[in-house]
């Protein structure tokens, strides 16, 4: 009997390191579009076999069958019914959860006493991140879906980031002065409430526009909980997907925080609005309207196009009649490139999916690194929906909160125009100097409605 344990359990870790395997390479294969979904069946396939075999040696498997079926229904309901531009709050719940389930994981490990000293930190502080990444997700998924208005400068936010530092200081307490308690106190029903409240405490004072970063990074953390639990249960490929989620998350943090030209600590403690004080921007100069039909004699008569797509394109679902217009265009003889910058939209990746979804070729796909030094030489650059990361602003005004974030620098193009509904600023809320340069032409009304007037023109 115990060589079959013994033997089982060598098993399980063969095929946790099998799955590991196949972790890394699903991973590997979502940078590339046409490897993507496969990488992303292979990598839910790995925690498919990763958690079959766990179930071998539990107790009471069916239980956790059931669990495992009513969360995969859930899960696929909602993902099939979540808009494209409602995935970061999607990602939000599930990072919410993913840190319910290691906060439970703590609690239940408490509850049958830890052997070690070592064994008592993880559980502390896998309760700790585990509870503020629950909480701290609901708030962003509320702040996200504009359902909770709470403003940051409020005194229930500050009441909260309040409990959240306290918390921080109980769990530092807890666990190294854990001597101080008496016999009878009940210090981890305590550290549960605090940290509970402390993760609102954490996301209520940052501002809603810098929810996507805040999201990366609570992802992150539901990473490293889960890694801690690994630990916790000596559960090797709990401890690799949850360093994998973690290392990811935060890298992405990283990226998206540079891509803005902006510290996490300023996302975290300072936001936008605040830094947005300094900007001097102000509207200057006239601005040009023109029609689709002279929109249309100006792009007929182009020998090179780029088209930037931002934000507004998502908002508009225009993705389709892009490509469709960019095919009309190459049939006319025209070079037609897209600029992806890398915060284009809000999510990481945004402007790629969207095309890819449209069937967009991904060789058409440039930076801003590779377009930006032959600009000049571009005809017409057909802004769609984006704002922030066309803005001059950032490399022409040094006070400005954008001052260094790397931008598309369509206003060096020959002629630019720039669909959008109205002179409204974009994300960052500061104005946009390139709607009032010389070469400058907009084409206001929904994006969709816009392209489709020009992809009409073509086709009469
Ligand atoms: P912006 O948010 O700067 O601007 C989007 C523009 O789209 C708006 O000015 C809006 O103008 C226009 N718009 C909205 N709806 C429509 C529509 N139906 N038709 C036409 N236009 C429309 O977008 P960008 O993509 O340029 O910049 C992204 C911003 O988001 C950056 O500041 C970035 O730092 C930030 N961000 C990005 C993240 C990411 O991971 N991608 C994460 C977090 C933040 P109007 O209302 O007048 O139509």
């Amino acid at each position: 009997m115990s060589i079959l344990i013994e033997n089982l359990s060598t098993l399980q870790n063969v095929i946790y390191i099998i799955s590991s395997m196949l972790f890394i390479t699903g991973i590997k294969m979502l940078g590339k579009e046409d490897t993507a979904v496969r990488g992303n069946f292979l990598s839910a396939l790995a925690m498919f076999i990763a958690v079959s075999i766990t179930l071998v040696n539990v107790v009471n498997p069916l239980i956790i069958i059931i669990g495992i079926s009513v969360g995969a229904i859930l899960g696929s309901v909602i993902a099939l019914k979540v808009k494209m531009t409602s995935i970061p709050e999607m990602v939000a719940l599930f990072n919410g959860f993913g840190g319910l389930a290691t906060f439970f994981i703590a609690w239940s490990e408490y509850s049958t006493t830890p052997e070690n000293y070592f064994q008592y930190i993880l559980i502390m502080l896998t309760t700790f991140i585990g509870g503020v990444t629950f909480t701290g997700s609901i708030v962003a998924y509320g702040k996200l879906s504009e359902r909770l208005t709470i403003k940051k400068t409020s005194l229930i936010t500050k009441l909260f980031t309040t409990i959240f530092y306290v918390s921080l200081f109980y769990l530092i307490y807890s666990a190294f002065f854990t001597d101080i308690f008496e016999p009878n106190f009940d210090f981890y029903l305590i550290l549960i409430i605090l940290t509970l409240l402390g993760g609102i405490g954490f996301v209520l004072p940052i501002g809603g526009g810098d929810m996507p970063v805040v999201i990366s990074l609570l992802n992150s953390f539901s990473g490293i909980a889960a890694a801690f639990a690994g630990l916790m249960l000596l559960n090797n490929v709990l401890i690799v997907a949850g360093s994998l989620v973690g290392a990811s998350g935060l890298i992405l943090t990283i990226i998206m925080a540079k891509a803005m030209n902006r510290s996490i600590g300023n996302i975290l403690f300072v936001g936008y609005a605040a830094s947005s004080s300094g900007s001097k921007s102000e509207e200057t100069g006239e601005v040009k309207p023109i029609n689709v039909s002279d929109a249309f004699l100006i792009l007929e008569n182009a020998s090179s196009v780029l088209i930037v797509p931002g934000y507004g394109m998502a908002v508009a679902q225009a993705q389709h009649v892009v490509r469709e217009l960019g095919e009309l265009l190459e049939a006319n003889g025209t070079e037609v490139k897209y600029g992806i910058h890398p915060v284009a939209g809000r999510m990481p990746g945004h402007m790629n999916v969207l095309l890819a979804e449209a069937n967009v070729p991904y060789d058409v796909l440039v930076e801003p690194d590779d377009v930006n030094p032959t600009m000049d030489s571009v005809d017409v650059t057909v802004v769609i929906g984006a704002n922030d990361v066309v803005n001059p602003s950032a490399t022409e005004e040094p006070g400005s909160p954008i001052y260094g974030m790397p931008i598309i620098e369509v206003h060096n193009s020959r002629t630019v125009f720039v669909l959008k509904r109205s002179m409204s600023s974009g994300f960052a809320g500061v104005q946009n100097p390139l709607f009032f340069k010389e070469n400058t032409r907009m084409l206001f009304g929904d994006a969709k409605e816009s392209i489709g007037g020009l992809v009409s023109e073509f086709k009469e």
